[in-house]
């Protein structure tokens, strides 16, 4: 693992938080492993930067280092992305879907795929996020997309 590969992941982390792309830690959601209200967002493997699941101090601490880690239970994760933060931006513009679709270069039926939760497709959610002025930082890219 390069050096810098960890602290990109948790920028990445910090800037999804802020973009409402991941939810704040607030102390509302609780810790994956115990329940208790959950403080960090744990990394299982730096190199899929917004594949993280939230855990309290503790738990984060039993949970070791992530290197070496396959992140197979993430599929379906529901903090993966937040496709809600996606359309709450659309609905702030004032977006139709048509009009994202022209801005992200995108063509329709993609958009519409997305925004109606038949797609994941992580390319296609970084032409989006650009297209909101989301972060594209935010967006995990997996390389399983197009
Ligand atoms: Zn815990």
């Amino acid at each position: 693992m390069k050096a810098n590969e960890r602290d990109q992941a948790l920028y990445a982390v910090r800037k999804a938080t802020k973009a409402g792309i991941l939810p704040c830690l607030d102390g509302a959601i609780p810790c994956v492993d115990c329940g208790k209200p959950a403080r960090e967002y744990d990394h299982r493997n730096y190199k899929e930067k917004l594949a993280v699941e939230p855990v309290c101090h503790s738990c984060n601490l039993k949970r070791g280092s992530a290197i070496g880690w396959s992140p197979k239970i993430l599929a379906g994760n529901p903090l993966r992305l937040d496709l809600g933060a996606l359309k709450h931006r659309r609905a702030g513009l004032g977006f139709s879907i048509a009009r994202v679709a022209k801005r992200a270069r995108l063509p329709y039926w993609r958009v519409a795929a997305v925004f109606h939760g038949r797609s994941q497709a992580p390319g296609t959610i970084k032409e989006i996020c650009r297209a909101l002025g989301l972060d594209t930082d935010a967006v995990w890219l997996d390389g399983n997309g197009e």
